[in-house]
């Protein structure tokens, strides 16, 4: 039995990425500290291990895409958060899920929508004959707004770049916008509200994306459970699956 040791090379060539990474983002002096090269490898773990599929684990990629967030100090986000939260998935989707940002539990473990809201989000993917690591999961903004408070718009604009390149690596299918924040990341801020415009198809970019309520909502309020999910049989609908009966009845 062949036993393989850690690579060092991977190993150092990752951090001289990250380092190089640093010094073109007008950082003088690079502050490898172990807090930033320990946010570095998880973001990497986090794209070798369903964070970002089959991408390369280094360089560009998804994977290149978490490691500059990882390192980045870009809005006052990147002061209190704990972790980056670059979203996780396929590297393949048809679907990609953008939401607003990280909560706590997000925070605290740097993967997307794995809090309650995460668990209801994991519960329609099941309602829709999917599992999590078939499609991508993400956010408009990669790091915790402090007291989950709305992110502003300036800290949207300074991480929407991330999201960007998410979106071409993936090409998903079909994008699903949840909530009114997700929503106003991607297309501006003079749409109606979401109760207004949830169910009916926008183009992003070219890709077809459905705005819907965000999981967090349907906490609140349980009712509007069936709008969502006559949104997502839309979704099923258009990329011509079949649709599900959900199982019981939330
Ligand atoms: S929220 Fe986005 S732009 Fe702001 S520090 Fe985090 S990764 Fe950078």
């Amino acid at each position: 039995m062949t036993h393989h040791p850690p690579k060092k090379k991977d190993i150092f060539d990752a951090v001289i990425d990250y380092v190089q990474y640093l010094q073109t983002e007008d950082t003088a002096s690079a502050e490898v500290s172990v807090e930033r090269l320990t946010a570095f490898r998880q973001a990497l773990s986090s794209n070798r291990s369903g964070g970002g599929g089959s991408a390369p684990a280094s360089g560009g990629g998804l994977a290149g895409v978490a490691a500059r967030v990882a390192a980045c100090r870009k809005c006052p986000l990147g002061q209190t958060r704990t972790n980056t939260v670059p979203g996780q998935g396929s590297a393949t989707p048809e679907i990609m899920f953008v939401g607003e940002g990280p909560g706590a539990d997000e925070d605290a473990q740097g993967l997307a929508f794995v809090g309650r809201a995460g668990q209801l989000l994991t519960k329609i993917i099941a309602a829709m004959g999917m599992t999590r690591d078939e499609v991508f999961i993400g956010n408009i903004v990669k790091c915790r707004p402090p007291g989950n408070r709305v992110p502003s718009p300036e800290e949207m604009e300074a991480c929407l770049p991330y999201l960007h390149e998410q979106i071409d690596l993936l090409k998903p299918k079909v994008i699903i916008c949840l909530g009114a924040t997700a929503v106003r990341g991607l297309f501006g801020g003079d749409l109606p509200g979401i109760t207004k415009i949830r169910g009916q198809w926008r183009s992003y970019q070219g890709i077809d994306t459905m705005p819907t309520y965000h999981p967090a909502f349907l906490l609140r309020n349980p009712p509007a459970k069936r709008d969502v999910w006559n949104d997502m049989k839309e979704v099923l609908r258009k990329l011509g699956r079949s649709v599900p009966e959900p199982k019981g009845k939330d």
